[in-house]
């Protein structure tokens, strides 16, 4: 069969034939606006030399450029020919007669009231508007004119196409890993080498060792240290047991109180493997879970229980700078709360509060409207409060306290590896990360913090999700210091740098990376001075202070809440920094160490044990075969007896119990027959150990021989 004389193929060449002349007039009429755009542009840069236009910022223009008329219908005034010539002398096009700008108004360029005016070229005439440039300090006005040099983001790896599209908004140029990026976006944390092989004008939107808050474990190994050396103050977490190493104070403490447990994965996410309890016996010994106190009393809207997540910007570690979103969302459960029962308490809809979980729920209410759905903006949950008059400021000053906390708690960790990492970065940080705390607030408004994401969801899913994180983005993004750092100047330096090493220029190259402990450089002294170094200027401090008052000036909806705003809180965090100096950061609760005491011994042990063993079996070759073995059985049984403490009855198996009684049966009538309790008994009679007041003294002592059991416990 010949397929060009079917129809199908005549259809699609048609088709093709359509797309094509579609695509030539498109390009056509592209082809015929795009040169004019162009030559306006270049004109106004001519022009800039010329006419007070010249402080008119192109790149705020504040609407497209807007073809008024064609010249066909108004030809303008003056000079049309020679223009025309000009324009197609060079091939491009010219304003006429150099004049460029004609304004409808005379130009106050003190006011903000944007100016317009007509450009006509190419027989065009074009009408413009633009904001006069403001009046700006020098340090915002530097900070400009670095941002306006192209950043460089790589989105790679992460897998929300909308930071892509957003640093594409900010005027951000997307390239690949392998290209020298301004800032790497991933979803994951990054190894090692990638931070040691940072240049100095990157950052990378994870901090090295933030993986102590962001797994439950460890973030419960850092709260609970925490609240060992400071009980007043760390009670922002319900009790926490690592099992199996805390198998022993959990039951103990299930014990004594008549409580609800939740149990998690000691790893997990999206409530997964979570389930609650109140017989924490059903738990094995060596099960690896996270054990909690479950908040039996949260706090309900419309009856449901609900958590918070809320957005933190961390932007360094040291000093720490910490940033908390004004929006965050809160994630609702889809069944009306009941405190736990063993009835509900399989009800996962009911006492999780993962989107995760809930969105498979019939339900989940996907509602537009602020003040409903199974997903809020927390701007929602501030009015809910509001109306119900609880004091909706102290409230967030104690989610605020919380979020401080749990990362101070991690703060030793952070700034070691900080500085491990990036031991030259001086012009920016290197680091900034988005976190997204969840949180519980119990019926007395009390929050509670439950675990702390590395990578929150970026997903928008629902209308509420893109109001929410859709700013949060391009808020971070504004304000994370790259634009400060000139990648040209930096790259230059260390190529310097290099040279430099390689020619063993030594002093130069001390001088230049000598790294200065930045907590010292940044903590004024009461007087407000800087309290070392006040005379030589440093270039790093110079540059963190210019990332400070960047970072001031493009908060966004974002607010500071470390160094708390608030003076006399200062003091209150300031003990928390100090918590090095208390405890080494890599020491356990006074629980571990017994339980380290506890493994080092039974580690000896078995040693020990093993030694032996080995002894015996080389000195079996020596020795007679038959009565070695039974003696190294004997030795072995000791042992373990003695090892009872650790000691649980194993599994007996029936048979294995009928094997035993068998056994003994034999036993016994072997004894009978064979007469050896007689023979003993009279044996002892016979030697004076037994007399007759004996027999009537001990009546049993006959039947124990018999029987053949210990007779030591009778006499
Ligand atoms: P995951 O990482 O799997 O989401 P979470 O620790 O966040 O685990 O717990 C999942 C959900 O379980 C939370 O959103 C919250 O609703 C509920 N939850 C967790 N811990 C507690 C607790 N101690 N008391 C009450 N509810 C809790």
């Amino acid at each position: 069969m010949n397929l060009k004389n079917s129809k199908f193929y005549k259809r699609i060449q048609e088709l093709r034939n359509f797309s094509k002349e579609k695509i030539r007039k498109d390009r056509e009429q592209r082809g015929l606006r795009s040169p004019v755009i162009r030559g306006v542009e270049m004109a106004l840069s001519e022009s800039k030399c010329v006419a007070p236009v010249i402080e008119l910022e192109w790149s705020q223009l504040a609407g497209p450029l807007q073809e008024v008329c064609s010249p066909r219908r108004r030809p303008s005034p003056s000079k049309p020919k020679q223009s025309k010539k000009k324009s197609n002398a060079s091939g491009e096009p010219r304003l006429r007669g150099g004049q460029g700008f004609h304004p409808v108004k005379t130009i106050d360029l003190n006011s903000d009231a944007p100016v317009e005016g007509y450009i006509d070229l190419n027989n065009l005439r074009f009408r413009v508007a633009c904001t006069p440039r403001k009046e700006t300090s020098p340090l915002r006005d530097e900070a400009l004119r670095v941002s306006d040099s192209k950043s460089a983001i790589c989105v790679s790896n992460s897998r929300y196409a909308m930071i892509g599209r957003i640093s594409k908004s900010l005027g951000y140029k997307l390239v690949k890993e392998s290209k020298l990026w301004n800032i790497l976006w991933s979803d994951s944390f990054p190894g090692v080498e990638l931070f040691k092989n940072m240049k100095r004008f990157q950052q990378i939107n994870h901090f090295p060792g933030m993986i102590e808050i962001c797994r439950k474990d460890l973030l419960s190994r850092n709260l609970n240290r925490m609240l060992k050396l400071y009980p007043h103050d760390y009670k922002i977490f319900p009790k926490t047991w690592m099992l199996p190493a805390d198998y022993g104070d959990a039951m103990h403490y299930a014990q004594n109180h008549k409580r609800t447990f939740i149990l998690k994965p000691d790893s997990g996410a999206q409530g997964r493997g979570i389930w609650l309890t109140n017989d924490l016996k059903t738990l094995g010994p060596n099960e690896r879970l996270i054990c909690q106190t479950y908040i039996h009393r949260p706090l309900l809207i419309d009856g449901y229980k609900f958590d918070l997540r809320v957005y933190t910007l961390i932007t360094s570690v040291d000093p720490l700078r910490l940033y908390v979103y004004n929006e965050g969302l809160a994630r609702f459960a889809t069944n009306k709360y009941v405190e736990p029962t063993p009835g509900n308490a399989h009800d996962l809809y009911m006492h999780l509060t993962n989107y995760s979980v809930n969105k498979r729920n019939s339900q989940y209410d996907l509602c537009d409207n602020d003040d409903c759905g199974s997903k809020r903006k927390l701007s929602a949950i501030n009015n809910w409060m509001t109306r119900h008059n609880y004091d909706v400021s102290e409230f967030w000053s104690n989610v605020d306290d919380v979020i401080i906390k749990t990362v101070l708690s991690a703060w030793p960790v952070l700034k070691h590896n900080y500085h491990a990492c990036f031991p030259g970065h001086d012009t920016i940080q290197a680091c900034f990360e988005i976190l997204g705390f969840d949180i519980l607030v119990d019926w007395k408004l009390k929050p509670y913090i439950l675990e702390v994401n590395h990578s929150p969801s970026f997903h928008t899913n629902e209308q509420v999700d893109r109001e929410v994180k859709r700013p949060l983005i391009r808020d971070t993004l504004t304000l994370v210091s790259t634009v400060l750092a000139d990648k040209r100047q930096i790259m230059r330096e260390d190529r310097k740098r290099v040279k430099q090493r390689l020619l063993k220029s030594k002093g130069d190259i001390v001088q230049r990376s000598r790294v200065v402990p930045a907590a010292s450089k940044v903590l004024p002294n009461k007087e407000g001075s800087p309290t070392n170094k006040e005379q030589s200027p440093d270039p790093e401090v110079g540059s963190l202070a210019q990332q400070i008052a960047w970072e001031e000036s493009h908060m966004g909806n974002f607010r500071r809440i470390m160094p708390p705003p608030d003076a006399s809180r200062i003091n209150y965090y300031g003990k928390f920094f100090g918590q090095t100096n208390l405890v080494s950061i890599f020491q356990e609760t006074a629980a571990s160490k017994k339980r380290e005491d506890l493994a080092r011994k039974m580690r000896l042990q078995i040693e020990e044990k093993k030694a032996k063993q080995e002894q015996m079996l080389n000195a079996r070759s020596k020795r007679k075969r038959l009565i070695q073995p039974r003696l190294a059985r004997e030795k072995h049984r000791l042992t373990l007896f003695r090892l009872k403490e650790n000691w649980s009855p194993g599994y007996v198996s029936e048979a294995e119990e009928r094997l035993r009684n068998t056994w003994q049966q034999m036993r016994t009538e072997a004894i009978k027959n064979q007469k050896i309790t007689e023979s003993i008994y009279s044996l002892l009679f016979q030697n004076g150990h037994l007399s007759n007041t004996d027999i009537t003294t001990f009546p049993n002592l006959y039947h124990y021989l018999q029987c053949g059991f210990d007779i030591t416990g009778a006499t």
